[in-house]
């Protein structure tokens, strides 16, 4: 029985997990992606060093769904890996999100035991608080708390010299957990983290090598797919596409930004090869206020690769703005106006019924990989 047809725009996780579902339930899936290789957002690569880095910017499998371990665990071996993140703040090197030993060692163990039973008293069921929580709490000693962390970490990513400041507390900013009650030093939270021994793009290279699955790399989905708006249709090579459509790219390219760009955050990552065995104490260093840049990662700490004499870093700029021509968006921009932008995206995308949205890039959001192999299946499953 002849196969039944779907294309793919976008090879990051959120396209090729959408590519394999739907191999596997009997699809021919012709992919298309603008680099010149697959992973998007996952790609890694190794250094000359021997070093494997992220070069845009550091990725940890978190996942609490056991379903999307065991599906990527069928394209790789994994190690366990427990993700430590440490900010410099007055001088003092603290574990993030600051738990019960930041604060002693910030403010001395008087203060910081006042704090967790004010934290306990106020959130009594919250093992971690978004700083949003606290400045709304009632609470002074809280309100100064957030305003602390909202100081010396959030506005590290502000960028006022190319005029995108924004305030971390608006409402374009997503903000990160900042406080835990414990003390334990794990970034994430999750059941399952863990990283894939070959890395993410060996992962998924082998997550896409069927044979129902024909990938087409350096090539922009948009040279080859367009909307045909009388028909309500996709167009292949100028033809109609009869099956599903799954796109993963920024929505407004897909309208030829007819409606406006929506803007996304974007950062200049800087990549330094050392030759010494480690230069910094964990796998991410968020900096003081001041420095040049706002993190570093050394991913020696996260590959666990044994190689001795060599280390690399990949250093961050504060974000800066950009929209309609940026290479590597970092996060959306969510203020309010740029949510109704891309509500006003996915009316017109609502007029296409073969067209499926998929990741953060297509739903301007900001989806973890767990999140987002879990949209792929759940949508995959429900054609
Ligand atoms: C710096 C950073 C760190 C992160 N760390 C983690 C982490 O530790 N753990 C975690 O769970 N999640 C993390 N995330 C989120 C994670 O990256 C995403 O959930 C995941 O990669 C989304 O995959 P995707 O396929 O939806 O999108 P992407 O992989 O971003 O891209 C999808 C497609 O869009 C294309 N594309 C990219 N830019 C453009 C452009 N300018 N124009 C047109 N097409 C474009 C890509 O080539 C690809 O084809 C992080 C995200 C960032 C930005």
């Amino acid at each position: 029985m002849a196969r039944k047809s779907a294309l793919v725009l976008g090879l990051g996780i959120s396209g090729c997990t959408a590519a394999r579902m739907l191999a596997d339930a009997g699809y021919q899936v012709t992919c298309f992606e603008r680099e010149c290789h697959i992973g998007g957002a996952l790609f890694d690569e190794i250094r000359p060093n021997g070093i494997r880095i992220n070069p845009r910017g550091p990725h940890i499998l978190h996942t609490d769904n056991e379903e999307v371990f065991r599906f990527l665990k069928r394209f790789g071996a994994f190690y366990p890996y427990r993700h430590r993140v440490l900010a410099t703040i007055n001088n003092k090197t603290v574990p993030l999100p600051l738990n019960a030993r930041s604060l002693e060692i910030l403010f001395g163990e008087k203060q910081a035991s006042s704090l967790l039973s004010r934290l306990t008293a106020h959130f009594p069921d919250q093992e971690r608080i978004p700083v949003d929580l606290l400045m709304k709490s009632k609470d002074s000693k809280l309100i100064d708390l957030g305003r602390f962390i909202v100081e010396n970490i959030l506005t590290l990513h502000v960028n006022t010299k190319d005029g995108s400041s924004f305030s971390p507390l608006d409402d374009s900013y997503e903000n990160d957990d900042m406080v835990d009650l414990g003390t334990d030093d794990c970034y994430y939270k999750d059941s399952f983290q863990a990283m894939p021994i070959q890395g993410f793009t060996s992962l998924l290279e082998n997550m896409i090598n069927h044979p129902a699955i024909t990938a087409y790399y350096d090539t922009s989905p948009l040279s080859r797919i367009s909307i045909h708006e009388e028909s309500s249709s996709i167009l292949l090579d100028g033809a109609p596409f009869k099956g599903p459509v799954i796109y993963t790219q920024p929505l407004d390219r897909l309208f030829g930004y007819k409606l406006g760009a929506l803007p996304f955050r974007t950062t200049k990552i800087t990549i330094r090869d050392l030759q010494t065995d480690f230069s910094n104490e964990s796998a991410v260093i968020v900096m003081p206020k001041g420095s040049e840049y706002v993190r570093i990662t050394e991913s020696k700490h996260i590959t666990l690769q044994d190689i001795s004499g060599h280390t690399t870093l990949c250093m961050e700029s504060p974000y800066s703005s950009v929209v309609n021509g940026w290479e590597d968006p970092f996060e959306p921009d969510l203020a309010e106006k740029n949510r109704k932008l891309y509500s006003q995206y996915l009316e017109l995308a609502k007029n296409y019924p073969s067209l499926f949205l998929l990741g953060r890039l297509a739903c301007y959001r900001n989806y973890s990989i767990s999140e987002s192999i879990e949209q792929a299946m759940q949508c995959i499953a429900a054609l």
